[in-house]
């Protein structure tokens, strides 16, 4: 089959809900990938940092077959062998209290919103379905009616109304007016400490203990989700450690699945999570011990294999070349870690056509929004993979 085959059966057969570049992959090790008529590819996405420790990683997949023949789902209905070092694991490593095991990442978000709702009532004493939860524009948390019901993004909203109620939107990156915005109802706050999908948008320095402050001082809820900045992508292994700050929520998912089998998990440092009583919330397949062995290993090699470490060094050289790339087309360029994103002025005429470019040269990465492309390799990616990346950046920024 040639790859316009295998466009051709997706288009047929599958919902047109992405508009993805026309590479078909294939195959993946490391930080590349490789197409149906094999050329290879640098992956710059890393699957929006699902993929942090590299594509197929052996000890990954070694973990992944293992546990596979051994027992896969058992359902919450009875307990099993691995689930309980998950536990122990993911909560020593982030120092968390408890922990709540899911699948996807706006599980975990949707998991959140219920646990700072039911503690509204429970513990805070907020007169029942009256529970106001305050959120970010240009907020990405998921694709649920619930989530997408508080997005400023038309396209991720609009037709699917009606939606869930007790949401309110302030800016991000504004203390003020997450101070402002609280009422005696206000159970918690939802943020990312960078907004990914809204174009690598870092708030101003000390925002995050601000915020940590205010929520503290007013009895809310901060409710970090790290799905995109945590687990090393930031080069810590959680963002909040920038600002040296504990949520009472955490959320991971994407990459504590090392791109292999889908995991997310809600952590919390306080008594938050003991407001959820048997029967109040759940799911099949969250806590089965295939995730819970995957995640285990997927943590582990993030440690053991220096990657976080390495997400600092190769993110700081990658970012320092990128801003000396001396083009009219370049806003701005700016980053943590690996979670780097290259604005353009709004004449360039839009990212996609960069992306498209730097596909055609080996180099796979995706517009997020109109005008910022976003580099976010595996945290494994070396030096030498990151001037061959550049080469090829230049070039498309050189000829366009
Ligand atoms: C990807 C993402 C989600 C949603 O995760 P899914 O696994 O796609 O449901 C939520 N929040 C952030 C910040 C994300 O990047």
């Amino acid at each position: 089959m040639l790859p316009k085959d295998y466009i051709a059966l997706e288009d047929q057969y599958g919902a047109h809900n992405y508009k993805p570049l026309d590479v078909v992959l294939d195959r993946g090790k490391g930080v590349w990938v490789w197409d149906v008529e094999g050329n290879r590819y640098l992956d710059c996405l890393s699957s929006y940092s699902a993929v942090n420790q590299g594509h197929c990683h052996p000890k990954i997949i070694q973990t992944m077959i293992e546990q596979s023949r051994k027992l896969t789902l058992t359902s919450r209905a009875f307990r099993n062998s691995r689930l309980g070092l998950f536990y122990k694991d993911i909560c020593e490593m982030t120092r968390s209290h408890k922990v709540l095991p899911m699948n996807s990442g706006a599980e975990a978000v949707e998991t959140a919103i219920k646990t700072v709702r039911k503690w509204g009532y429970q513990v805070k004493g907020v007169p029942e379905n009256e529970a106001e939860i305050i959120v970010c524009e240009n907020n990405f948390h998921g694709r649920t009616i619930t989530i997408v019901g508080f997005s400023t993004d038309s396209n991720a909203r609009s037709g699917f109304g009606p939606f869930t109620p007790g949401f309110k939107i302030i800016p991000f990156g504004d203390a003020g007016a997450l101070e402002d915005a609280i009422t005696p109802n206000t159970v918690a706050f939802l943020v990312e400490p960078i907004q990914g999908e809204a174009g690598v948008i870092i708030p101003p320095d000390g925002y995050l203990k601000q915020v940590r402050d205010i929520c503290t001082d007013k009895g809310i809820m901060l409710v970090l989700d790290e799905i995109q900045t945590g687990l090393g992508r930031t080069g810590k292994l959680l963002a909040e450690e920038h600002e040296g700050i504990e949520a009472d929520l955490t959320l991971v998912g994407k990459a504590l699945s090392g791109g292999v089998y889908p995991v997310s998990a809600v952590l919390s440092n306080t008594e938050v999570l003991g407001v959820l009583k048997p029967g109040e919330h759940g799911s099949t397949f969250g806590g089965n011990p295939l995730a819970c062995e995957v995640a285990r290993t997927a943590l582990k090699v993030l440690i053991e294999e220096n990657m976080i470490q390495n997400a600092v060094v190769q993110g700081e050289y990658f970012m320092k070349s990128l801003q000396a790339i001396d083009s009219p087309h370049i806003k701005e360029v700016r980053g943590k870690g690996l979670m780097i994103g290259v604005e353009l002025h709004p004449e360039a005429g839009g990212a996609r056509r960069f992306c498209l470019q730097l596909k055609d040269r080996g180099l796979l990465c995706k517009e997020t929004h109109e005008n910022t492309i976003r580099f976010a390799p595996p945290l494994i990616i070396q030096g030498e993979d990151i001037d061959w990346a550049l080469e090829r950046i230049n070039a498309v920024f050189m000829e366009s």
